[in-house]
Formats: C-alpha cells, sequence, structure tokens
C-alpha cells in the first residue's frame, strides 16, 4: 500500500492548481507545520511496563489554533496521522469554524489493555504532548476507539501541570464541560449533509435505502437518526461481517446486539453476509463509516448504490474515486460529511471558554447552520463549475485557508 498521504495530497495539489496558487504558498500547504514523535511507557497490571509509540501532527493554524482527534488503533502510523492532520485542516475551513488542522495517534490495539492501562496510556500521551498543546495552540478531540472518558482523562492530566482548563480537549464528559449532542454530532451531521443532497434531487427518504459500512460511533448514530426521518436501513456492517434486511433493520435494536455480542453479525431477522458485500449492495446510499481505503480499484466498479456519503476519513483511494466519478456515482467527500464532529467540538470549545452550557436543541440548531451552509456551497460550487463535490469541496477548504495564509502576509 502507497503513502495515503501522497494520495490525499494529490487532492490538494488538483485544488491548488485550480485555485492558482502562488508557488511557495503551495508548498507551505503540501505539509505539515510540526511533527511530534513520542514514546510511552505504560506500566501493565501484572508489573512491568510496555513501550507504545504515539504522535501529534500540526498541519496547518493559519486561520485558527490546531483541531483534531486522537486515534487509538493498531495500523496507526505517522504517514495516517499526517494525512488526517492535512484532511481536518481542509475540514475546518470547509466548515467555516476558526481553526487549523491537527491529528493524533497511538500504536496501539485498545482492546488488548485492561481500563487502568488504558487509562495510564491516555495520560502518559497527554502528558508527552501537553507542552505543545492548549487551549488556543492546539485542541485534541475523539477519533476511532477514544471515548468521552479518554478525554476525560486527558483533560485531568492536562490540568495537573497547567490547571484547570475544559477548552483544551473536546469531546469530554458533560461533567467536565462537554457538549450536549457532541457524542452524535459525526452521525447527525452527516445526516444534515445527506437531508440536502436528498432534497435537491427530489428523492422520497422511504425510497431511499441505505447501507453503512462501520457500526461505530458515527455509523450507529447516523443509523438512528436516519431511521428517525423514515430512511430505510438495509444494510450495517462491521470488522466482522453485515447484516442486511430488505424492510430495514432497527438500528438501535442492532446497535444493543452489538453491545451485547460484540458484533453486528448474526442480528436475528437479517440475512449475516461477508464484510465486503456491504459495498455491492443495491441501495441508494452507501455510507462508508469505518476506516481508511475502504473503496478501493478491487471494489469501486461493484458498488450499485449512486450516492456514497463518507462519514469516515479518507475511505476513498483516489483511484477509485476516479472510477466511482467515471460511472456517475456521487461521493459526497469526508471534509464535509464527517464535518459535524469537529463543528460540535468548536461548540463545546465556545461553551467552555464561556463557562456556559448551551440545550440541546441550540447545539443541534448550530450544527445544522453550519452543516447545511458547508453542503450547500459545495452543491452551488460543484454545479456552477462542473466540478466533482471532493473537488468543489477542496477548492472551497483550501481557497480559505490560502486566503487566511495571505492575510498573514505569506503571498
Ligand atoms: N475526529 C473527528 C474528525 O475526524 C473530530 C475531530 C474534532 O472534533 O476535533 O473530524
Amino acid at each position: 500500500m502507497g503513502s495515503a498521504f501522497d494520495a490525499v495530497r494529490g487532492f490538494y495539489e488538483e485544488a491548488a492548481e485550480r485555485l492558482g496558487l502562488e508557488l511557495s504558498l503551495r508548498e507551505a500547504l503540501a505539509t505539515p507545520a510540526r511533527e511530534i514523535a513520542v514514546q510511552l511507557r505504560v506500566p501493565t497490571d501484572h508489573g512491568g511496563f510496555r513501550v507504545f509509540r504515539g504522535w501529534r501532527v500540526q498541519y496547518n493554524n493559519a486561520r485558527g489554533p490546531f483541531k483534531g482527534g486522537i486515534r487509538f488503533h493498531q495500523e496507526v502510523s505517522v504517514d495516517e496521522i499526517r494525512t488526517f492532520a492535512a484532511l481536518m485542516t481542509w475540514k475546518t475551513a470547509l466548515m467555516n469554524i476558526p481553526f487549523g488542522g491537527a491529528k493524533g495517534g497511538v500504536r496501539v490495539d485498545p482492546k488488548i489493555l485492561s481500563e487502568a492501562e488504558l487509562e495510564r496510556l491516555s495520560r502518559a500521551y497527554m502528558r508527552a504532548i501537553a507542552d505543545a498543546i492548549g487551549p488556543q495552540v492546539d485542541i485534541p478531540a475523539p477519533d476511532v476507539n477514544t471515548t468521552p472518558q479518554i478525554m476525560g482523562w486527558m483533560a485531568d492530566e492536562y490540568s495537573r501541570k497547567f490547571g484547570p482548563n475544559p477548552a483544551v480537549i473536546t469531546g469530554k464528559p458533560l461533567v467536565l464541560g462537554g457538549s450536549l449532542g457532541r457524542d452524535a454530532a459525526t452521525g447527525r451531521g452527516s445526516a444534515i449533509c445527506l437531508e440536502r443532497l436528498v432534497k435537491a434531487r427530489g428523492w422520497s427518504r422511504e425510497e431511499t435505502p441505505v447501507a453503512i459500512e462501520g457500526y461505530g460511533n458515527a455509523g450507529s448514530w447516523l443509523a438512528i437518526i436516519l431511521e428517525e426521518l423514515g430512511y430505510p436501513i438495509v444494510a450495517v456492517s462491521d470488522s466482522r461481517g453485515a447484516v442486511f434486511s430488505a424492510d430495514g433493520l432497527p438500528a438501535r435494536d442492532v446497535l444493543a446486539h452489538k453491545r451485547e455480542t460484540g458484533s453486528v453479525i448474526d442480528f436475528p431477522g437479517a440475512d449475516t453476509l461477508p464484510c465486503e458485500h456491504i459495498f455491492s449492495l443495491d441501495c441508494a446510499v452507501l455510507v462508508l463509516a469505518a476506516l481508511e481505503e475502504s473503496v478501493d480499484e478491487g471494489n469501486a466498479d461493484r458498488v450499485k448504490a449512486q450516492v456514497i456519503l463518507e462519514t469516515a476519513n479518507y475511505p476513498v483511494t483516489p483511484e477509485a474515486d476516479r472510477t466511482l466519478a467515471e460511472r456517475g456515482v456521487t461521493v459526497v467527500p469526508d471534509i464535509l460529511a464527517s464535518g459535524g464532529g469537529v463543528a460540535v467540538s468548536y461548540l463545546e470549545w465556545v461553551q467552555d471558554l464561556q463557562r456556559e452550557q448551551w440545550a440541546e436543541d441550540r447545539v443541534n440548531d448550530r450544527l445544522t447552520e453550519l452543516m447545511g451552509a458547508a453542503t450547500d456551497q459545495v452543491m452551488t460550487r460543484a454545479e456552477s463549475e462542473a466540478l466533482t463535490f471532493r473537488e468543489a469541496a477542496y477548492v472551497i477548504g483550501v481557497g480559505r485557508v490560502a486566503e487566511a495564509e495571505v492575510a498573514r502576509g505569506f503571498r
């Protein structure tokens, strides 16, 4: 597998070309501002300690403090974190929130750790990066396998060094200054985005069957919200397999089944299928809410959906993206469709700075405004300049970052 960063940089380069960016600025936006690599020593429950590698990549902060989640996964590499830090930069710009982009990660399979070991790992990571972050500098958040509880431990660890300041990290438990609606925000944001598109196409919700790859936080919330709106959720999958029901799956019951058994597979009343069948099912919308590079050259020509919604980060490779465009499949890109999480992180940060706690409706209304505006801008730009949604989203996102850089004097 090639470098994910090089692949995603291609999307950026195309936008830089379209925008006619000066060469020096183009170069400045093609690489990260800073990369921090850390060694984490974590005492085990049985004596001794284990060593893990962690990173925080701060990509660009022309529009505001660096911002982005932290993932715990056995496949994490600096190339991957760099990729996501770049995506966060274009995502926060497209969502029009006053942040730059960053990402962090630890190479670990969190499933092999006890709760106490996970806490020690989370605290060790925060101690290692604490000097490089801060409420006006770089604000981490949850991502794959990281939870509000982990954000709580990290907030506490930061406060031991610098005093309590809830705005240093988002996605926290409510009692520590977290925001109502943050947990569901990535899924809700994707739903708002899809709603705009479905309305623009004149489709009816009831006749828009949806299949969802990935049933973690984002995928399961999206399923619950779309089902409430009236969309049939015909299939969902996780790393162990997929479940299908032509009449629609009850999203909350599937989640309860996954919590009980560890997987969506064997959900009563549904057909269990191999994982990869999710990509080729008969449906109108295929949601990619798992990990990167799910749709590649090997399966892009099997996609039957008319729309792919990228709720995960970088789920479609550039080769697959071209194949899908040629086949007339509309891809709603990650920097748009996954922007709801960081949008509500922004609202959490604002509440923390003001020492306020907003009602959930207020949070969701602001999310709807932010996501609605970004989606409309992408659709309008795509139409007026005959671009794909990804091309339009990048032109807007990269354009805003470039504009901020120029206003700072980098011309
Ligand atoms: N990890 C999420 C993302 O990739 C949220 C980041 C944040 O809230 O800062 O967009």
